[in-house]
């Protein structure tokens, strides 16, 4: 199915993040305070390379494996139809009324003898696609896996395992434009839009990884690696949302895509929903600071921290 995707999509998700990559760079910036490169004279420029951002017609290792059952043949081959045949069943459904009271003419019984029977029929073979490829259900299938499965961030493990470990990371991210196209469709949103929240995401990664505070601190890379996936995605959906919000209008269709794709991706992804309701950016960002300077960290104890950053607001 992955294989299947239009080949054109590999395009424009490439244009995409090549006309959001900055923008997304500068808006993880102002949210986190934190720099890919710390003390360089032209910073913005440097940025660029720090952290490479690939297009890459992958398969996640994950999803080469996953087995469909050889019943869902055409389930499957249905599957990415879903939006298109949602889309026509509705439309089908409100024309059908309307076209009934059109009976009542004569000229139009002449003309169109056969025309109703005809899309109820359509409506209803319609109805039948639909329920079989909901068998698949492929988008279930894609987020069963606990990992990014959009695209990747990646980074070299420490030679020297320490707590503190700053060494370059290597740190990079690939986005899977087979998996964006076909995980749009089923979503039914656009291309452009979810490769700007899976930038956001990755590199939200990559900020919180190897960004560097105005000491110069990152988050050591045998930290990051032992700390609660559920944290680590926790903080990269968190700025994913705040940078989508950020670019507004400007990333149409962004907001939407992570929207969408929020109710199939595993719990960890949904870990942010409370921190965005009830804390200010200010305290997610002080909590994350910490965290980074404790050493690997669980979601228990970064909540902790944010409801200490909270009071600590409040009694000011
Ligand atoms: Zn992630």
């Amino acid at each position: 199915m992955l294989r299947k995707v239009e080949p054109e999509t590999e395009r424009v998700v490439t244009e995409t993040r090549q006309r959001f990559n900055q923008a997304v760079r500068r808006h993880l910036r102002d949210e986190t305070r934190l720099h890919l490169t710390s003390g360089g004279e032209r910073g913005d420029e440097r940025d660029v390379r720090a952290v490479r951002v690939a297009v890459t017609a992958g398969i996640p290792e994950e999803l080469e494996d996953q087995q469909f059952d050889d019943g869902l043949a055409l389930a499957l081959a249905l599957a990415p139809l879903t939006r298109l045949l949602e889309e026509a069943h509705v439309g089908l459904s409100s024309l059908i009324p309307p076209v009934a009271r059109l009976y009542d003419r004569e000229d139009f019984v002449d003309a169109f003898a056969d025309v109703g029977p005809t899309l109820e029929e359509a409506r209803d073979s319609i109805a039948e696609m639909l329920k079989e490829a909901s068998r698949a259900n492929v988008l279930g299938q894609i987020f069963a896996i606990r990992d990014d499965v959009l695209g990747v961030y990646r980074f070299d493990p420490p030679r020297q395992p320490s707590w503190d470990d700053s060494d370059d990371a290597n740190a990079r991210v690939e986005l899977f434009w087979g998996v964006i196209g076909l995980v749009s469709r089923l979503l039914g949103v656009s291309v452009e839009g979810l490769t700007v929240k899976v930038l956001a995401h990755e590199l939200a990664h990559a900020y919180t990884h190897v960004g560097a505070d105005a000491d110069g601190r990152r988050w050591g890379t045998t930290a990051f690696q032992r700390t609660d996936r559920a944290l680590l995605e926790g903080l990269a959906q968190y700025y994913t949302c705040r940078v989508l919000e950020r670019l507004g209008k400007q990333a149409p269709g962004a907001m939407d895509a992570y929207e969408k794709l929020l109710p199939h991706q595993p719990a960890i992804y949904r870990t942010h929903l409370g921190w965005l309701e009830n804390h200010s950016p200010e305290e997610v960002r002080d909590a994350m600071l910490t965290i980074r300077c404790r050493g690997a960290g669980s979601v228990a104890e970064f909540e902790h921290l944010l409801s200490e950053a909270h009071s600590r607001r409040r009694n000011r």
